[in-house]
């Protein structure tokens, strides 16, 4: 199931009118969790809430409760019944419109901060529809500049958001100033974009429309500019946080607010709080990191004094057992050298206790996000053998991860603002790691291989490589979208070859020694399974295919129908049908799957029939 792609936009409603909208969507609920409404008339159908009386007051009545709205009917309609309700679009929900029949999917409302665009590419997916999306940055190819920097946990801080957006949509350039955070979205802009990035001085040609601040500083822009300006704050920032016990939440707050506000830094920038074990309980510490959803970092006091500081203190060490705790804790919080605040100590009137802040910029931010991995397999080759669920996780991933090739193939299904990364074909391991390392940071993570993921893929290359770091089986969570393996895909080309007990061998013997591939040959030629050899000839290992010929020519007879089926579903696709005898002469390539029957297969016309024995049986088995 995708259900989880779609978890980030729940609770989801549909809203059906018709039996015809209902059976539309009915399958869509079901995969995306989402409540269907029908009006009381229909509610004799299973899974279905009931409103009573006009849609408009239902809506309005649940309008509050769901982050996203699917309707199945006439846009205009939809129109109707939003028109009074909808108020920004930072706070509205998502809003999509659909036809009964499933053709189009409509990004009515809230296409960027409420996730309508996406939603909608990822509904279209499932119900195989064409996504509409309207939006102009959609046709440029680039994410919206006011949802870039969530796949990366970004905050959103003040600008002018509609001016920038517009100078975007009108394709002028555009300053980035990126001084914190990840870059990776900077290397997967579409060719010809219209940002430059860096600090230099803009020539008259060339002069900016707008400005992208990324950093840690709070700006302040003045309204009146001709420039209009943005800004993210990437969550860099480890605030390393020591009090007296006791100390109030509310002087907490203030003093990091204080000490923010001292060196012009966003609070929006705070990856979170570290301290001292001593400190793990300390309730003002607690309460202020639970509201703010920021997370605790505690460090031993062992740990704490192994770091060099500007400021140790030996009182502080006759206390505790390290010389210093904000400067220390922050700097091992954040894993880098120095610190961009040294130890400010804090009080307020009227408020008992002191407060000691030290701050320290890491080089990656915290996304706040739980990462996933989405192993996925994307079929044979055309689009049209990819299950809508592979779709929907290749469209709805942060990152997508495979080989060039297959990463060609499935072009169609990306989306703006999606960090893809290839590698060749030869560094599997390589990929697979950096594919953990993504999802460990927060982002949802697809992985690619063509046919099927599990099967000679990429899939168990990952799951080992988790087993060896240490995975729990839990976080990064762990999806397999399974796709049609070359042996089906192969086979359905040449009829029914399949229809009796069969298995597929790999004759790559890179990772596996060729006695063990020999053994397994024998073993299938003498159990007289039908037998697709996966990787069966490159240019260097020739002679494989050539012994497999002979293991099965002990077994079989030399008319054995063979199938050799290339790059099945691709474009240059090229089907061979012969006999074990003659199955040398032909061109076998690592792109090949070749079939070798049973010893009741045969050829029928162009075709290739197992018999499962249902014309031979004399009872029903
Ligand atoms: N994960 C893939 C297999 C990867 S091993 C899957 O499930 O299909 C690579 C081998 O798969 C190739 O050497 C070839 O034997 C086979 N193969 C992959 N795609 C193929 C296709 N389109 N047509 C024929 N064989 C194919």
């Amino acid at each position: 199931m995708s259900q989880s792609l779609f978890a980030r936009f729940q609770p989801i409603a549909a809203i059906a009118t018709t039996p015809k909208a209902i059976q539309t969507l009915q399958p869509l609920c079901q995969s995306t969790n989402a409540t269907l409404f029908v009006p009381e008339s229909l509610s004799n159908l299973p899974n279905v809430q009931t409103y009573t009386g006009s849609l408009k007051k239902h809506i309005a009545s649940i309008w509050s409760e769901y982050r996203a709205f699917v309707f199945c009917m006439a846009t205009g309609a939809v129109v109707r019944l939003i028109a009074s309700l909808i108020e920004d679009k930072s706070r509205d929900p998502a809003v999509i419109a659909t036809d009964q029949d499933g053709y189009f999917v409509n990004s009515l409302c809230s296409g960027h901060q409420g996730g309508a665009d996406e939603l909608t590419r990822l509904i279209a997916h499932q119900l195989g529809a064409t996504p509409v999306l309207t939006g102009a940055s959609t046709s440029l190819g680039l994410p919206g500049i006011d949802i870039l920097g969530l796949p990366f946990g970004w905050c959103k801080g003040s600008g002018d958001w509609t001016g920038v957006s517009a100078a975007i949509s009108r394709g002028e350039t555009i300053q980035v100033i990126q001084e914190v955070g990840s870059t990776l979205w900077q290397d997967n802009l579409p060719e010809g974009h219209s940002f430059y990035f860096g600090f230099e001085e803009f020539n008259e040609s060339i002069s900016p429309q707008a400005r992208i601040w990324i950093s840690t500083t709070k700006r302040q822009f003045a309204s009146d500019t001709k420039l209009p300006k943005v800004q993210w704050h990437p969550r860099v920032l480890w605030v390393g946080i020591g009090c007296e016990r006791g100390t109030s939440r509310k002087l907490i707050e203030e003093a990091i607010a204080q000490v923010c506000t001292r060196y012009h830094l966003a609070t929006d920038a705070i990856a979170g709080l570290a301290t001292i074990e001593l400190k793990a309980d300390e309730v003002g510490i607690l309460d202020y990191c639970r509201d703010r959803n920021f997370p605790l970092k505690i460090f031993n006091a062992e740990m704490l004094c192994q770091v060099n500081v500007p400021n140790p203190s030996s009182i502080v060490e006759q206390e505790v057992g390290t010389p210093s705790v904000a400067e220390a804790a922050a700097i091992v919080a954040s894993q880098a050298s120095s610190l961009i605040v040294p130890k400010q100590i804090i009080k307020l009137d009227g408020e008992p206790g002191a407060v000691t802040v030290a701050i320290a910029l890491s080089d990656l931010e915290y996304t706040g996000r739980t990462g996933q991995l989405l192993l996925v397999g994307t079929g044979p080759g055309n689009l049209d053998q990819i299950t809508p669920a592979a779709k929907v996780a290749i469209t709805g991933a942060d990152a997508i991860i495979g080989y060039s090739l297959y990463l060609d193939l499935i072009e169609s299904l990306l989306r703006p603002g999606q960090i893809i990364e290839s590698l060749p074909i030869t560094q599997e391991r390589q990929r697979a790691q950096r594919a953990i390392e993504l999802a460990q940071w927060g982002l949802t993570v697809a992985v690619v291989s063509s046919g099927d993921c599990g099967i000679y893929g990429m899939a168990g290359l990952v799951m080992e490589e988790l087993q060896a770091k240490g995975w729990d089986g839990k976080v990064p969570k762990v999806e397999v979208f399974p796709g049609i393996t070359a042996v089906i895909a192969a086979a359905s080309r040449v009829g029914t070859p399949l229809m009796h007990d069969f298995c597929t061998i790999s004759l790559s013997d890179l990772l596996t020694p060729w006695e063990v591939i020999e053994k397994r040959l024998e073993a299938a030629a003498v159990g007289d399974f039908v037998t697709a050899l996966y990787n069966p000839r490159s240019q260097t290992r020739t002679q494989q295919i050539v012994i497999a010929q002979q293991i099965f020519l002990k077994y079989r007879h030399p008319n054995t129908p063979v199938a050799i089926v290339q790059s099945a579903y691709r474009p240059d696709e090229q089907i061979t049908l012969t006999t074990l005898e003659e199955m040398l002469e032909y061109s076998i390539d690592m792109l090949t799957t070749v079939l070798i029957g049973n010893c009741s297969t045969r050829t029928y016309a162009d075709w290739i029939i197992t018999p499962r024995g249902y014309l031979t049986a004399t009872s029903d088995q």
